[in-house]
């Protein structure tokens, strides 16, 4: 699934059960992909499950839009005689064991109330839609070490919040293209959005590329890539293809064919580089935008930083 990989990036052995775009949030329901649990308390392995319910755990927003995860957890069995609990939930690595926010959230908080009074820093939060109250804030920075706080500077996690950037600027993207190609007609002002959302995911890969100092980092691409922002005006366009779906054969009445749009690289300019021009012909042009973009995503994201 699209979205899975704000998942993976919470915890590799977490998967997407189902996806919900509401008006004013998104909710993801996920679930732990690992049999088994270690009890807290004693540290004996259990996979005897007792019973399972569902927490309700704020993410960091996307498109502006609350974001909610709804964890699936399991209530386990604990077989130790010497345990002093009979039984136990399991943790889930990206949250603290009562925690409402995950980590990343609350990274997220911390970095833009380092740079804020937490008055301020509770409306700036509000206004992209994350719900924390000035002393909520304020509980959060007392439970910081001291270290990580002194490291909490601009830059400090500045490729992080680099690639958190990239990241939520590409699955923007990814949800605002879906839905207006849902639509059987668009108007100028979807047309204006997905520029709007492609050109906000171009500029942040490229701010994170550019930043990146990698021996592997693909020049090539990344310099098809500039020639495509530089000359984003000039072009992307709505193609309607026609996909195969692939294993009906019966009833043959069936279509076997159904039309699928997409967002296409058409961007032609007269650029100063001839190379750019050149990497831009061979890696993207008349290529899908939403999975270029995401397969450029998952490579700088694994590359060795040195
Ligand atoms: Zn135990």
């Amino acid at each position: 699934m699209v979205m899975d990989f704000i998942v993976k990036d919470l915890d590799n052995n977490y998967k997407l059960d189902a996806f919900r775009n509401k008006a004013d949030k998104i909710i993801f329901e996920i679930s732990s992909e690992i049999s088994t649990a270690n009890c807290p308390y004693c540290g004996k392995e259990s996979k005897r499950i007792h019973s399972r319910y569902q927490r309700e755990i704020q993410d960091l927003p996307i498109q502006g839009k609350k974001v909610v995860l709804l964890v699936s957890t399991r209530k386990f069995f604990c077989d130790n005689d010497a345990c002093c609990k009979r039984t136990f939930s399991e943790r889930h690595t990206f949250v603290d064991a009562n925690g409402k926010r995950t980590k990343r959230l609350e990274k997220n908080i911390l970095f833009t109330s380092s740079q804020l009074s937490s008055i301020n820093a509770s409306k700036v939060l509000k206004n992209s839609n994350v719900d924390i109250s000035k002393s909520s804030i304020c509980v959060l920075l007392k439970k910081m070490p001291c270290f990580e706080k002194k490291c909490m500077g601009i830059m400090g996690d500045y490729m992080n919040n680099l690639m958190y950037a990239m990241e939520h600027s590409y699955s923007e993207m990814k949800i605002e293209i879906d839905q207006i190609l849902k639509k059987t007609d668009y108007t100028t002002e979807d047309e204006n959005s997905i520029f709007y959302a492609v050109g906000k995911c171009l500029h942040a890969m490229l701010d994170y590329a550019e930043r990146i100092r990698s021996n592997d980092l693909d020049k090539d691409t990344l310099d098809a890539f500039k020639y495509a922002n530089n000359g984003l005006k000039h072009g992307i366009e709505v193609e309607t293809i026609t996909k195969p779906t692939g294993g009906i054969t019966f009833p043959i009445q069936f279509p076997l064919e159904i039309p699928v749009r997409r967002i296409i690289w058409k961007v032609k300019w007269d650029a100063r580089s001839k190379r750019q021009e050149e990497m831009y012909l061979k890696h993207l042009d008349g290529k899908d935008v939403v999975s270029t973009c995401g397969e450029f995503i998952e490579r700088l994201k694994k590359l060795k930083k040195v």
